[in-house]
């Protein structure tokens, strides 16, 4: 639309895009508003008649596949709030922190007032747990999620908690301020339209073997089942390399960061495998341009059900956000 248009205007557009057979999507930024027609291809060059409308300056293809997702189709960052923390736009480095897994109330309530003291804005715990063993601890399911409810209730932490399977959508989302679907999932389509259709925003982790592509095709099902709030996160991707869990593609926060106006987090902890690198890898996620970080923290890791090793123990979060804090002011985003 013009950057003049009104809001009329940009109603008729959209009534007129959906009486051509197609989807539209209005996204308002500051300086102009896009419409989005999304539909079947093979009828894309009626919709160029658009232009003879009042207040349309011109019509273009979206030539990315992913189209919701694409820059083309929203120029502004997508920017999400919750709680405290506004992820994605550049005004905060959020920081998502706590065990791999619920394991106790004691553990979740020792490691929140740990990670809220040092100014992590939201809390991790996983209470389904995909595990490549099926002799693993699996979660403590429900009963984990009533843990992070009441920790919640106590300290006012919101929760990003992961959801495996399309079938505990319903019960995730009563508990979940943040809806994680992990690296395993990242292409479990009907689990992306389910967590589509609700209003909670989702942690959507890219696979150890996706794309950068394929992770924007699959915020694509998510975006396209009703869903605007989503935020990526690069946690590593499978290498010939073997001293370190994964590779950290420190490089896909920048790639994304161009092709997409959606938030893009860094998940040092699952990259590394080991808590030795998470500290440094953090703060190279902060220099590239990332939103923040999901890192996990427990206070005893030598105990801890899952991802021990990898885990941070309160001392080193501690130093870790005092590294955050004084590269903060160097590295934050400026305009370009
Ligand atoms: C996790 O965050 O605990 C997790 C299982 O991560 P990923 O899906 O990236 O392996
Ligand atoms: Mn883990």
């Amino acid at each position: 639309m013009k950057g003049n248009a009104t809001e009329e205007q940009t109603q008729k557009v959209v009534d007129w895009i959906e009486a051509m057979g197609y989807t539209a999507y209005p996204s308002r930024g500051v300086e102009r508003t896009i419409i989005g027609a999304i539909g079947d291809d093979r009828g894309k060059a009626a919709l160029k008649a658009a232009e003879s409308l009042s207040g349309v300056e011109r019509t273009m293809p979206i030539l990315k596949p992913y189209k919701l997702a694409s820059r083309e189709a929203r120029e502004e960052d997508t920017v999400i709030s919750v709680g405290t923390a506004v992820i994605g736009g550049g005004s905060q480095f959020v920081v998502m922190a706590g065990p791999c897994a619920v394991e106790s109330e004691e553990q979740m309530m020792a490691t929140a007032l740990c990670i809220k003291g040092e100014g992590a804005q939201i809390m991790r715990g996983g209470a389904f747990k995909p595990r490549t063993s099926p002799y693993s601890f699996q979660g403590m399911e429900e009963d984990g999620l009533k843990i992070l409810e009441s920790v919640r209730a106590k300290t006012g932490l919101p929760i990003v908690t992961e959801v495996v399977s399309a079938a505990d959508v319903d019960l995730v989302e009563q508990y979940a301020d943040i809806l994680q679907i992990g690296a395993r999932n990242v292409q479990n389509f009907p689990l992306l339209k389910k967590v589509g259709q609700t209003r909670k925003p989702v942690l959507l982790k890219r696979g150890m073997m996706t794309t950068i592509e394929e992770l924007l095709m699959s915020a694509e099902y998510i975006l396209s089942s009703g869903n605007e709030q989503v935020i990526l996160c690069e946690r590593g991707i499978r290498t010939f390399e073997t001293a370190t869990r994964n590779t950290l593609d420190i490089s896909a926060v920048p790639v994304l960061k161009s092709l997409t106006h959606l938030p893009v987090i860094v998940d040092p902890s699952h990259a590394a495998g080991h808590w030795k690198y998470v500290i440094p890898l953090s703060k190279a996620a902060m220099a590239v341009g990332a939103d923040g970080l999901l890192v996990e923290v427990h206070p005893e890791p030598e105990k801890a059900t899952c991802d021990g090793l990898q885990s941070l123990k309160p001392k080193k979060f501690h130093i870790l956000m005092e590294d955050l804090n004084t590269l903060w002011p160097c590295l934050r985003k400026r305009p370009v």
